[in-house]
């Protein structure tokens, strides 16, 4: 694709985000975080909380050195199906992969425990079109709990419920295995999400099989749904505003480092298309490494990007003073 191609489709998608911000003050309104409490997911969450924190203790004090070494690096693991699998790809189809990095994306994000890829994604693509409403899943105007976690233990708002029919998800619907996962994403996710990761250090390493649930299962689960939530919650509530100023989602170091890179959260609302995430390739996005590298094996291909003409134009234009360019004309006076 010409660059002034690329630069015409990124400034007919900007014009549209201008579109989508009118719709998103009219719908913005104040709600209680105690608006019908969902008693079952309480009871859920809790439950699993305090078997994860019991998997504190048992990875560090009872499991063998092998499930030590394994936990980290399985939860690492996890984490890519949430931002490879259900964010860059599935929700914004921000590269294009091959069939078979495909369902290798379909079984790591059904391990994420984190709905299917289709209902994460519809979701998602409504996050963005009406973030910081009440028609955002986890609007950030009803403070960091609800945005973090609160959002699952409490009814859906009306207007989640409304404006997510009108979200497009006809490339989803059209995607014979995305929707296989989705038809069959309860007895995909008992086996690829809570037998094979428990089954592992007891098959390879002769792991206690509760010492496998409490770590490699409670416990990874907990981290990956936290390190998730907390793009919602912190990277929409703290940080700079160099690309939009005017929106809540921010840029935050914190939250790229424990995600590897998806707390560059400004710019991504700002270019959702972009499947960097982020203007800078270092040093917290490791995400658009492993993508850049699978792109080099000729495993993914159509990696889009904003143009910097582009997003130097938006930092000028809506940007709040704090990034690189503006930064250093003000010093040069
Ligand atoms: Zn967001
Ligand atoms: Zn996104």
């Amino acid at each position: 694709m010409s660059e002034e191609v690329q630069d015409l489709m990124d400034m007919k998608i900007a014009a549209n985000n201008d579109t989508e911000e009118k719709i998103e003050t009219e719908t913005k309104k104040d709600s209680s975080i105690f608006d019908g409490v969902r008693i079952i997911n309480v009871i859920f969450f809790s439950l699993l909380h305090v078997a994860a924190i019991y998997g504190i203790y048992v990875v560090l004090f009872r499991a063998k050195l092998a499930t030590q070494i394994w936990f980290p690096i399985f939860t690492t693991l996890t984490s890519f199906g949430v931002t490879l699998g259900s964010h860059r790809y599935f929700a914004h189809k921000s590269y294009e992969v091959t069939t078979p990095v495909k369902i290798v994306l379909l079984i790591m994000q059904t391990i994420t425990g984190q709905n299917s890829a289709f209902t994460w994604a519809r979701e998602h693509r409504l996050h963005h079109k009406y973030s910081d409403t009440d028609a955002d899943p986890h609007n950030p105007t009803r403070g960091f709990f609800f945005s973090h976690m609160g959002w699952l233990l409490t009814k859906r708002h009306p207007l989640v419920l409304q404006k997510g029919r009108t979200i497009d998800v006809s490339d989803l619907v059209s995607d014979k295995l995305i929707m296989f996962q989705h038809k069959y994403y309860i007895p995909l996710y008992v086996f690829w999400g809570v037998l094979v990761p428990i089954m592992i250090p007891i098959y390879l390493w002769d792991e206690k099989p509760w010492i496998s649930f409490f770590t490699v299962y409670c416990l990874r689960y907990v981290v990956i749904l936290h390190l998730t939530w907390s793009v919602n919650s912190v990277a929409h509530l703290f940080g700079n505003k160099p690309y939009d100023k005017k929106i809540y989602p921010a840029e935050s170091a914190f939250v790229s480092c424990i995600t590897l890179g998806e707390g560059w959260h400004n710019f991504h609302h700002a270019f959702p298309w972009d499947y960097r995430a982020s203007e800078f390739p270092a040093p917290l996005n490791l995400n658009t490494r492993i993508i850049d590298l699978l792109a080099y094996f000729g495993l993914v291909y159509d990696r889009k990007t904003a143009s910097q003409r582009v997003v130097h134009g938006q930092v000028k234009r809506h940007g709040d003073g704090t990034h690189p360019i503006i930064a250093e004309k003000n010093i040069k006076g």
